[in-house]
């Protein structure tokens, strides 16, 4: 049965400040909504006052989880533990597996004009979370979009159309950044089992516009759930959101900060590791 996903919630994010005095929109990863399975945080940064975002995110360290930033405008500056690094520029992706442990600092280079950008966490899976550490730097011309019929897709990850995205996952995961014309409506297929959401970014939303058409309002989040095919439209022509898919864990999340595991003894265990060095 080919059934069009609804709306299992709506939440809008709230201010936070983190990092060494960042400003941010946190979406998932408050008290209103904890985690969509394996989603454990999504962070949107998008402020034209330096004052909220130059501090950045000095040294820090992370595991168990994926962090994967999205840069829309601005730029950050990457260094890791591991060699790795790189600049951020408008359009590019940074997919950092954590894994066992990695230390990195993210600091934002431009003093002025618009920084715009995402950050999502995703819970490894028990068997995982303690996986070699790796960084995948996706440059704009590496992330195809796809255009027809008045939507407009950018496949960071996962299939769209027979599109692949660039990312190399070891968990499956689609994230598309997708624009829609007014009247115009994004389809997609999916697993049953995977959990979805999409966070409308610009614009009000609606989702399953020839059935149960429910509304998202512009910077709220809608989980999806009960069926294998998500339709969602525009209410004015531009309006673009962040649709993201995986398989839930289904398993125990233990938070720590910038860990996150199975259990609280892993997470003092993390904290141990990276006190004494041996994290990264
Ligand atoms: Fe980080």
């Amino acid at each position: 049965m080919d059934e069009t996903r609804s709306i299992a919630r709506v939440t809008a994010g709230q201010d936070v400040v983190d990092g060494a005095g960042v400003k941010i929109h946190r979406i998932i990863g408050t008290g209103k909504l904890n985690h969509i399975d394996p989603f454990v945080l999504l962070d949107e940064i998008k402020s034209a006052d330096p004052e909220d975002y130059i501090a950045g995110f000095p040294t820090h360290p992370h595991r168990g989880i994926e962090t994967i930033t999205y840069m829309k405008r601005g730029n950050f500056r990457h260094k890791d533990s591991r060699g790795g690094g790189g600049l951020l520029t408008a359009g590019c992706v940074q997919w950092m597996t954590a894994g066992r442990g990695i230390l990195h600092s993210e600091m934002p280079e431009s003093a002025d004009g618009l920084l715009w950008g995402y950050q999502l966490w995703l819970s490894l899976p028990a068997k995982l979370k303690m996986t070699e550490p790796a960084y995948q730097h996706l440059s704009p011309d590496m992330i195809p979009g796809v255009r027809g019929e008045g939507v407009s897709v950018k496949v960071i990850s996962g299939t769209y159309k027979g599109v692949s995205g660039p990312a190399k996952n070891l968990v499956a995961a689609d994230y598309f950044e997708v624009t829609v014309d007014e009247g115009s409506v994004f389809r997609h297929t999916l697993a049953g089992a995977m959990s979805s959401f999409v966070y409308a970014h610009t614009g009000t939303l609606t989702v399953d516009p020839e059935g149960a058409a429910q509304k998202v309002a512009e910077r709220s989040l809608a989980e999806l759930a009960g069926g294998t095919t998500v339709a969602v439209s525009g209410d004015s022509s531009g309006a673009s959101f962040l649709f993201l898919a995986s398989y839930p864990n289904n398993e125990p999340i233990a938070r720590g900060g910038p860990f996150v595991m199975n259990t609280e003894e892993e997470i003092r265990q993390a904290f141990a590791d990276y006190r004494s060095g041996k994290l990264g």
